[in-house]
């Protein structure tokens, strides 16, 4: 019985100690990223002097350049370029829109969506027929569509708090809206920005012709919110108006890429790995500023802040910038095939693609027993008021690295203002706030020591097994 309470008392002092320390490393963590941080500098010269980095163009090349020259200077084990073969889109001139309505020309802004085809030369020229979804696309049929412009307009649901769910409900037609249109003999689309708020900025993204024929592969483009409204309207008013447009973008070949990559060496478990990334290539439009030049810097300077704070990792940490999340996600598929040929334990891997805001927490993919431990750690971020601790996505960049055992997580900021600037013009670097930049990365940082000190449950469905 004695022996018993003897074992209790000292276990409970134990666990006190470590969260203790747990506490002040965070601590020392936090105020290192607020008082001696990189991460603002960084962005600011990745999006002031380079700006928007669309794979394989030649700002994509200065950026691998730039990031791997700043991670060589950390004094890290390692730090190398992993060749990845991307592909090539370029927008062209600046693409022209317009309707007529009751005498009055009346331009609107648009983008062409990312992997597009051009119009004619001379641009095309159609009746439009607005729809809400690809059911009423369907209903419609050849009969109505064939010959003319589909105008997708379903805007993000405002009822939503997590506006990443609202983009959610809404990106198909932006990503699927000329595949489906094309089946039924259109002539274009044009798909409402993905934007909450109303404003004159077109966001471009990816899009897909899936395996339709080259015949059927229709020119695809963005309206601003603003527009489209204008549009409705005036379809109201008359359901003949003409609608034009003209963009020249084109698709070249794949060209050769990087993912830049550099590593702390684990000194006790160096086969087992911990990363933290975000994607080095952006939209051509702004300079990419919080998408994902955010995420880039903040995993950069968590490396960094781990050596600053005097944390000697025992698993291996590496930063990853992936190449070609946007239009692609070649990167990041290299990345985990090669991690694959080369049997590295991945056991965390966290990506920050979702803004420079606020930091509120993390999404979690992790079986329950790796869950349950990421609670208990909860207390420990809410001096930094950091709460949010869910189950759910994590990035997709680190997503091919998933198993049964190991955790992804992403970092989730607040997501308010995020599709203001969400591959739009308007996504440049003096939307990001330094200390939420700062707070970020800090709170990527704190996540990675603390995996870092404790390790995953490697079996899965059964308790820890400590170090
Ligand atoms: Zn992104």
């Amino acid at each position: 019985m004695k022996t018993r309470i003897v074992t209790i008392i000292l276990c409970c002092f134990t666990a006190f100690n470590f969260a203790q320390n747990d506490e002040s490393v965070l601590k020392e963590v936090y105020k290192t990223s607020l008082t001696n941080g990189k991460s603002y500098e960084w962005l600011e010269h990745l999006s002031n002097e380079i700006g928007g980095r669309l794979s394989g163009s030649k700002n994509a090349e200065l950026a691998v350049q730039y990031t791997k020259a700043e991670l060589e200077k950390l004094g890290l084990d390692k730090v190398w370029l992993q060749p990845v073969m991307v592909p090539k889109w370029e927008r062209g001139e600046k693409e022209k829109a317009f309707f007529e309505i009751a005498g009055f020309v009346k331009e609107v802004n648009i983008c062409a969506l990312g992997g597009s085809v051009a119009t004619a030369k001379d641009g095309v020229s159609a009746e439009v027929v607005e729809v809400h979804d690809f059911e009423e696309l369907a209903a419609l049929g050849k009969e109505k569509i064939e010959g003319k412009i589909v105008f997708y307009n379903r805007p993000m649901q405002a009822d939503l708090i997590s506006t990443f769910n609202a983009y959610g409900g809404c990106v198909n037609q932006r990503y699927a809206g000329a595949m489906e249109a094309g089946k039924y003999g259109a002539v274009g689309v044009i798909v409402r920005s993905m934007n909450l708020r109303q404003d004159d900025y077109p966001h471009t993204g990816s899009m897909s012709y899936g395996d339709l024929p080259i015949n059927q592969r229709i020119p695809s483009a963005a309206i601003s919110t603003n527009g489209a409204e204008k549009l409705s309207e005036a379809l109201k008013q008359n359901k003949e108006l003409k609608f034009y447009f003209k963009q020249n973008c084109k698709q070249f070949e794949d060209v050769q890429s990087y993912n830049v990559i550099g590593e702390i060496t684990g000194h006790k478990f160096p086969n087992e790995y911990i990363i933290v990334g975000g994607h080095l290539d952006s939209w051509d439009l702004g300079d990419g500023a919080h998408d994902d030049g955010a995420g880039v810097v903040q995993s950069m300077d968590v490396l960094r802040l781990l050596k600053k704070s005097g944390i000697k990792p025992k698993r291996t940490i590496r930063v990853v910038l992936f190449m070609n999340e946007e239009n692609g996600l070649r990167g990041a598929t290299k990345y985990a095939e090669v991690a694959k040929a080369k049997n590295e334990n991945h056991i965390f891997a966290l990506e920050s693609d979702a803004g420079g805001f606020t930091p509120r927490g993390f999404s979690f993919a992790a079986n329950s027993t790796n869950f349950d431990q990421v609670l208990g750690w909860k207390d420990l971020f809410k001096p930094y008021l950091i709460h949010y601790f869910e189950l759910g996505g994590s990035g997709a960049d680190v997503g091919p690295l998933k198993t049964d055992t190991n955790v992804l997580a992403g970092l989730r900021p607040d997501s308010q203002r995020y599709f203001d600037h969400h591959h739009a013009a308007n996504d440049t670097f003096e939307h990001v706030n330094k200390r939420e930049l700062e707070l970020g990365a800090a709170t990527m940082t704190a996540l990675v020591y603390l995996f870092d000190k404790y390790g995953v449950n490697p079996i899965s469905g059964t308790k820890k097994i400590k170090d």
